[in-house]
């Protein structure tokens, strides 16, 4: 009897990947095996394929390996101990999978475990780049009727983004400024509109800027912003001297939020900081906003879905890593993967 495969995209060296039969995952005890019928590709994974992402060189990630981290699919089997009830149920999973016992586990920030795997990420947990996935049950959020594959594998990404919008605290009428109209600077954009600010993004092409403008947004290039007050201001790049900038244009006493990440240290004078009463904070994942996301999205509160560009089958994931354009793509950030068509 020959054991069950499936296909599967492999990152097996910076710049090689491709679809491979592997041993299909089975549900061990706490865990459930997922069709998976929607992954999202994000800067993350782009940073495996060029090599550059730091776990690569901190040994908390090795080739081969298989990414995928935003998803969303339907339970297929569940293992021993594991209610039987989720067979069949739409599902989206968190990407940090904390030890569970360790003691900032125990305090609700498994997301910070220092054993933690993250899924197609950390810690040789294979990723949703493929047609099914296993995780544990506890990693599990089910999705209601009306947030679709493309909404639940959004999830993710908007569980970041809305960790970020709320970190800035912001009121109606409060004036916000986002740099970087990426993926999470959108989707942090949309997150803020819904809390009453007025939002602004910062870019530097023009067709992210007149995609921003497209979703409603005010948007700028660095050299035409304002000399207006903004309550917070929120790094959604990879720019180093970004956050430095943010800590100048923030108004004193509001907010700096931090959740881009540079390929080399930001500095800021924490003098600015003290002698401008500025709260600073750092966002890392989507684990304690992932319960809110779904709801913003169920209730279409937040529709992320014009970020979507395209949607391609898994023989296309090497070509997305590698920035190749898509035939018939729209203005959006966003590239999503269907496992299931080819
Ligand atoms: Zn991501
Ligand atoms: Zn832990």
């Amino acid at each position: 009897m020959s054991a069950a495969t499936m296909r599967a995209a492999v990152l097996t060296a910076p710049g090689e990947c491709s679809v491979q039969e592997v041993p299909a995952p089975v549900a061990s005890a706490g865990e459930v095996v997922v069709d998976v019928e929607r992954v999202g590709v994000c800067g993350t994974d782009v940073e495996f394929f060029t090599g550059e992402m730091a776990y690569l060189h901190e040994g908390h990630a090795r080739f081969p390996m298989r990414l995928g981290h935003e998803w969303a699919g339907i339970v297929r089997a569940v293992g021993d101990g594991v209610d039987p009830a989720w067979r069949g149920r739409r599902v989206m999973g968190d990407t940090m999978l904390g030890c569970g016992r360790c003691r900032r586990c125990e305090r609700g920030h498994q997301h910070v475990c220092a054993d933690r795997q993250e899924v197609g990420i950390r810690g040789g947990r294979p990723g949703a780049l493929a047609e099914q996935l296993a995780v544990p049950v506890t990693s599990l959020h089910e999705l209601p009727g009306n947030v679709d594959p493309a909404l639940g594998a959004l999830v993710e990404p908007g569980g970041n983004a809305l960790r970020a919008a709320r970190a800035a605290a912001l009121t109606p009428g409060d004036r916000v400024l986002i740099l970087g109209p990426g993926t999470i600077g959108l989707l942090t954009a949309m997150f803020a509109r819904a809390t009453g600010a007025e939002v602004h993004l910062m870019g530097h092409t023009a067709a992210s800027l007149a995609f921003a403008r497209s979703l409603g947004f005010t948007a700028w290039t660095e050299r035409e912003l304002p000399d207006v007050a903004f309550d917070a201001v929120i790094d959604a790049t990879n720019a180093a001297y970004l956050p430095a900038r943010a800590l100048d244009l923030v108004e004193p006493g509001g907010r700096v939020v931090c959740i881009g990440l540079a390929g080399s240290p930001s500095h800021i004078d924490t003098r600015t900081l003290a002698l401008k009463d500025v709260t600073a904070v750092g966002v890392l994942s989507a684990s304690p906003g992932l319960a809110a996301t779904i709801a913003a999205y169920a209730t279409g509160q937040v529709d992320p879905r014009p970020l979507v560009a395209a949607t391609v089958g898994l023989d296309r994931v090497g070509a997305v890593l590698a920035g190749a354009p898509i035939a018939g793509a729209g203005p959006g950030p966003k590239v999503h993967i269907d496992p299931r068509s080819h």
